[in-house]
């Protein structure tokens, strides 16, 4: 697939201490992929997410946005940060703040939008993660399934060139996975770049362009979905599965 790259990383390597946690990472993800990024508990999927938009510093290496290195601070960050969307396990929504501005808020101070054409946004943002009549509500009104929605309507909302995933549905009841993967889904299909940690295989075969195993630190295999699956090369990745599926 000989698609323009948006995320080039080029022999990343970062410590906590002495804990070498990502090792001579290269990866690079074309515009409008999706990868899924899976591994065991501790391989460095989070810290490789947070690497991506500066909230964790690197050691050595580089990593390109659209062509152009990560800046290390001040509004250069800033406009990098609200360029690469992020979606967590825990939603962080602002508590006293309303579902409409939840979505509102970056928009009008990163973005400079004026307070309508936030909130305009932010409608046709909820519509389409099924949320439009929940605008007035506050976040502990609503479902996890539906906050986590929220959260991904406000990372779209600041117009992103990707967005990172990282384990969006690990904190919530089975019932509402599915709800949450379906916007991601449908999200793909419209061809947005994304990176997805996650452990739902399901969502891996049917939506993903290349499947990323990572142990210790390292990227151990990097594959089409269909391949990884059926035919894992690594002792590593066997083992992973055989656990998980
Ligand atoms: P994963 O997301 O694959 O479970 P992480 O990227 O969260 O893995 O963590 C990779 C390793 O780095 C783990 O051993 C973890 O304990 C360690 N780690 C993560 N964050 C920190 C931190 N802020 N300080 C020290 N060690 C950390
Ligand atoms: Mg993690």
């Amino acid at each position: 697939m000989a698609v323009e790259p948006l995320i080039e990383m080029h022999e990343v390597n970062k410590y906590f201490g002495e804990l070498h946690v990502l090792q001579d990472i290269d990866l690079t993800v074309g515009k409008g992929e999706v990868v899924v990024v899976i591994g065991p508990s501790g391989s460095g999927k989070s810290t490789l997410c947070r690497a991506i938009n500066r909230l964790e510093p690197i050691r050595s290496g580089t990593i390109l946005l659209d062509g152009q290195p990560l800046p290390d601070e001040g509004k250069a960050l800033a406009a990098l940060r609200a360029d690469v969307g992020m979606v967590f396990q825990s939603f962080n929504l602002f508590a006293h703040k309303t579902v409409l501005q939840n979505v509102s808020l970056g928009q009008i101070k990163v973005r400079k939008r004026k307070k309508e054409d936030a909130d305009r946004r932010s409608r046709e943002l909820l519509h389409r993660v099924g949320l439009a009549d929940q605008a007035p509500k506050y976040p502990a009104q609503l479902s996890g399934g539906q906050q986590q929605r929220v959260a991904i309507a406000r990372a779209l909302a600041m117009d992103p060139k990707v967005m990172l995933f990282d384990e969006p549905t690990s904190a919530l009841d089975p019932e509402m996975i599915s709800e949450v993967l379906d916007v991601m889904q449908q999200l793909a299909r419209e061809g947005m770049t994304m990176v997805v940690v996650t452990h739902e295989m399901g969502f891996a075969r049917s939506a993903a362009n290349r499947v990323v195993f990572m142990a210790d630190g390292r990227i151990v295999e990097d594959r089409a979905p269909d391949a990884f699956f059926t035919d894992p090369e690594s002792d590593r990745a066997k083992d992973f599965l055989s656990k998980i599926l």
